[in-house]
């Protein structure tokens, strides 16, 4: 399967994914018996284009329900500076990418323990930030390779969770919200079980985040928990329109609320997040979190 890149990002993504290769190696889910599993490798075949070859290990296709995919919204930008998608705190900054790769390697240590597997889409967020143009032609390239594997048409899908802290001018705004894209189930040849299923998934996501958050917010709509985000929507919730599966965006606390900020930055408070997304995911799997 090929997809076509821009040249610049070539070096980005194939360093993101070798990446995922070592990442996937070491990991004790991979070592009984599947070493050549979990390979993501990337190949130049010419000046333009590149081939990404996305393979999963024999046994996920056997023993896991679907295939998750986890993103953790957005990464470090020297040119940003305190800029976008942050806020000044005296001499500091809260970054939002921080807290969002925070969340996200929590929950990617719970699926390890579970031995649930899952491909991230970025891990080198710490040091520059992936566009998401990039980040919807991981989830695509996934999604094809798999599609070819014959993984989906045995009735397994690919789930992506991107995770993300939400900012408004009102320093009073807080609380949770969960954005899906139903509006491309149009496209999907069982249009009525791919709604079906995105409902169920979404629907779990906000229930789980509730349960864990009681005395928060939950800025659903008058019709249901979730959000459903439209084609035309440009920015971060792209990722959501633009991907080829099912795919969930949540919010998860505002960052320019001062006391909210304060909870989000402490570890148990990530780890609740994580354990909703976590439940979530288990849910899916039939099985006990
Ligand atoms: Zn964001």
């Amino acid at each position: 399967m090929t997809i076509r890149l821009n040249k610049e990002k070539i070096n980005d993504i194939r360093k993101l994914l070798s990446l995922f290769y070592t990442r996937i190696l070491n990991s004790p889910i991979v070592h009984i018996g599947f070493l050549l599993a979990g390979i993501i490798s990337c190949l130049v075949y010419s000046y333009n284009y590149e081939v990404l070859k996305v393979e999963i290990p024999d046994y996920i296709y056997i023993n896991q329900k679907n295939l998750y995919i986890i993103d953790s919204g957005h990464g470090f930008n020297a040119k940003n500076n305190c800029k976008w998608k942050s806020i000044k705190e005296g001499d500091s900054c809260f970054y939002e990418y921080e807290f969002n790769k925070k969340v996200a390697d929590q929950l990617c240590k719970l699926l390890d323990n579970a031995g649930i597997f899952y491909l991230r889409t970025d891990t080198l967020s710490d040091e520059r930030d992936l566009a998401i143009s990039d980040r919807i032609a991981i989830v695509n390239a996934t999604k094809a390779a798999l599609d070819e594997a014959g993984y989906i048409s045995a009735g397994k899908s690919v789930v992506l969770f991107s995770i993300h802290a939400n900012a408004a001018r009102n320093e009073q705004a807080s609380g949770f919200e969960v954005f899906t894209n139903i509006d491309k189930c149009k496209k999907y040849k069982d249009q009525v079980l791919c709604e079906k299923d995105m409902h169920i998934v979404a629907t779990r996501l906000s229930d789980h985040l509730k349960l864990m958050f009681p005395e928060k917010k939950f800025r659903g709509t008058s019709k249901s928990e979730y959000k459903k985000t439209s084609m035309a929507n440009d920015g971060e919730i792209s990722l959501i329109d633009k991907t080829n599966c099912y795919a969930l965006l949540s919010e998860n606390g505002f960052y320019t609320n001062p006391v909210e900020r304060e909870e989000m930055k402490q570890p148990e408070y990530q780890l609740k997040i994580a354990m909703a997304h976590y439940k979530t995911i288990c849910s899916l799997e039939n099985i006990n979190p």
